[in-house]
């Protein structure tokens, strides 16, 4: 058991999670859809962003913050003067597109992840609800459907439907939707922040030598079911800490909660 096993930062494990959630993509479920669509109008430059949409391999954290990036030249600002060609206010947040003159609005940064699922920002959301309103924003913002707009508007397009992106790989997961809700409380969780707590330190010890030990399948799922019955418990010591605002108790329970989702990863690898 190395020392150095343990003392992984959190993040390590935070962005290979991350990374192996692949996004929406439009063309997955009909391959041919893009080659249809492509025969009666030109193909839409490719960007990071409409690689990201259509080329699944391409989703990456880092390629998707290299996308978020690239359209970040683009304004992101907070909505308070309206449409900014007509100037008309919004009549409900988040601001897609003007409801006067029907332009595509730049991402409004007081909109949050919550928001755009229309949710309160509470911990304990309906997961399976999620889907279908992603699946509705990526069609409004599909480039297919905005190639036609102003270049302006299409990067506003590219930029929104990133922010969707984010927001619903970030929600999905329980344990990025607990980091999330803290950040937007101003707290930052300190993903390099290694275990300290003498007692966590065992369990760890403990975990890992019975993850080396397991020789079996019948071993592995033995543990993971484990795992997963301690996941469901500190997720639910997370969601009343949140409530009750106790937010260092709320910090250590993500901590424990990425420590168990990895060894779950790793579980799953040996499966
Ligand atoms: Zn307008």
């Amino acid at each position: 058991m190395s020392k150095r096993k343990l003392s992984t930062p959190l993040s390590t494990f935070t962005r290979k999670c991350l990374t192996s959630i692949a996004p929406f993509s439009p063309f997955k479920s009909s391959p041919t859809l893009k080659r249809c669509t492509y025969i009666s109008s030109p193909p839409p430059p490719i960007t990071p962003y409409h690689r990201l949409l259509h080329d699944p391999s391409y989703c990456s954290l880092g390629n998707l913050r290299a996308s978020v990036k690239s359209v970040s030249s683009v304004s992101s600002r907070k909505i308070e003067s309206g449409c900014w060609n007509c100037h008309a206010m919004p009549e409900s947040a988040p601001f897609l597109v003007c409801q006067s003159c029907r332009s595509i609005q730049p991402v409004d940064i007081s909109v949050d992840y919550f928001d755009i699922f229309g949710l309160e920002k509470n911990y304990d959301i309906e997961v399976k609800n999620l889907e279908g309103k992603y699946k509705n924003w990526q069609k409004k913002l599909h480039p297919d459907l905005v190639h036609s707009k102003s270049e302006k508007e299409r990067d506003f397009a590219a930029e929104q439907s990133a922010k969707v992106i984010d927001a619903y790989r970030t929600l999905t997961r329980p344990l990025s939707r607990a980091i999330y809700l803290l950040k937007l409380e101003g707290i930052e969780v300190d993903e390099e922040q290694t275990v300290s707590e003498p007692e966590l330190l065992s369990e760890i010890l403990e975990i890992r030598e019975a993850v080396e030990e397991a020789t079996d399948s019948e071993d592995l799922n033995h543990i993971l079911s484990e795992m997963q019955e301690k996941l469901r418990h500190w997720s639910t010591v997370f969601a009343n800490a949140f409530k009750s605002r106790n937010f260092e108790e709320a910090k250590s329970s993500i901590q424990r909660m990425t420590y168990y989702e990895r060894v779950t990863d790793e579980v799953a690898k040996k499966l």
